[in-house]
């Protein structure tokens, strides 16, 4: 259906929570009210939690899952199942103050203990106050018993490895990496569709109710990888390009990730899977006879994979990351019961 080629765009779900702030309104243009703890922008989601809608065009109003329901394949792939789920969850971040310490886990614990996907995620940094922090993977040698007993004493931090991110950095998160994002960063998060989350350490800080957060030790503590030790940011792999360059920022099985800086126009989107472009800077505009959608920073884009290899243009230069998924993190509407 000719009806079904165009890029599609979502209205975002904003999500309060108390280390939230004001950054996804004043940075990336997101409809905030009046409070200073929006902490999280889903952009595009099919999670129990939360299912995102068309924000225009002929399919205005109509959720992703109920899109996908109707016409799985011109979305997702001919080769996909009719009953396949959206496997990813896009979504921006604005950490006001410090993130809990915390760690998700994989497929298989993520079933036992969360009754979800395991999630496995990647963080492209978009701002960071000066002396800002990540907190990513234990330090070389902290063991189990180690880190049970900074828990006991609530000395935590020195354990973590950390480093002040740039602006442009990628951070890889596989599942059982222990992570924390800190105060003044904001960032577009790639990730399995998951919410299963294990919180470690929160800083010894109250909730919005005055007490302290819930934590979920024993069920990070069977999640954690402690082989994993200290993460830092990526090395992106850089590639001269006729229209620009290119920068391959992670492979792995649930997703890959690549940094476009486009200069020109090309095209983008494969007919056998769906892509998504996220505005990371600059100002793009992305294509096809089905209609068209503007790329700046904080905009997010569907093409659907019945649409084929879409037009990109740049107005003059743009970033954009372009987003697959992989073979692993397909789940079915019949698995979820
Ligand atoms: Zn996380």
């Amino acid at each position: 259906m000719a009806d079904f080629l165009g890029p599609l765009t979502f209205e975002p779900i904003l999500r309060r929570l108390i280390w939230g702030g004001r950054r996804l309104g004043t940075l990336l243009g997101k409809p905030i009210g009046p409070g200073d703890d929006y902490a999280e922008s889903w952009e595009i989601a099919d999670h129990r939690d939360a299912i995102s809608r068309v924000d225009r065009g002929p399919f205005a109003g109509q959720s992703l899952r109920e899109l996908i329901a109707a016409r799985p394949q011109d979305i997702l792939g001919q080769d996909r199942s009719p009953e396949s789920r959206f496997p990813l969850l896009i979504k921006f971040l604005d950490a006001r103050q410090t993130l809990s310490v915390q760690v998700h886990p994989d497929d298989r614990l993520g079933a036992e203990l969360a009754n979800d996907q395991g999630k496995t995620e990647a963080w492209i940094i978009l701002h960071a106050d000066p002396g800002a922090r990540i907190y990513a993977g234990l330090r070389a040698g902290v063991d189990r018993q180690a880190l049970v007993a900074a828990l006991g004493t609530g000395d935590v931090e020195p354990l973590l490895h950390w480093f002040e991110p740039q602006i442009g950095d990628c951070v890889f998160i596989p599942a059982g990496t222990v992570h924390a994002i800190g105060a003044g960063i904001v960032l577009a998060e790639i990730q399995q569709m998951s919410d299963a989350t294990f919180r470690l350490y929160d800083w010894g800080r109250l909730g919005s109710d005055g007490r302290p957060r819930a934590l979920h030790i024993d069920e990070a503590l069977r999640s954690i990888d402690f082989g994993r030790g200290p993460v830092d940011p990526v090395r992106p792999v850089l590639a001269e390009q006729p229209w620009g360059a290119s920068e391959s920022l992670v492979e792995c099985p649930y997703f890959r990730v690549d940094r476009w800086r486009l200069e020109t126009a090309t095209q983008v989107g494969q007919s056998d899977r769906f892509t998504i472009l996220i505005g990371m800077g600059g100002r793009a505009w992305v294509s096809s006879s089905g209609g068209e959608a503007e790329l700046g920073l904080g905009r997010t884009v569907l093409l659907p994979a019945a649409g084929g290899r879409f037009r990109v243009e740049a107005e003059r230069s743009a970033l954009l990351l372009v987003v697959q998924a992989g073979s692993l993190g397909w789940t079915s509407a019949a698995e979820e019961g």
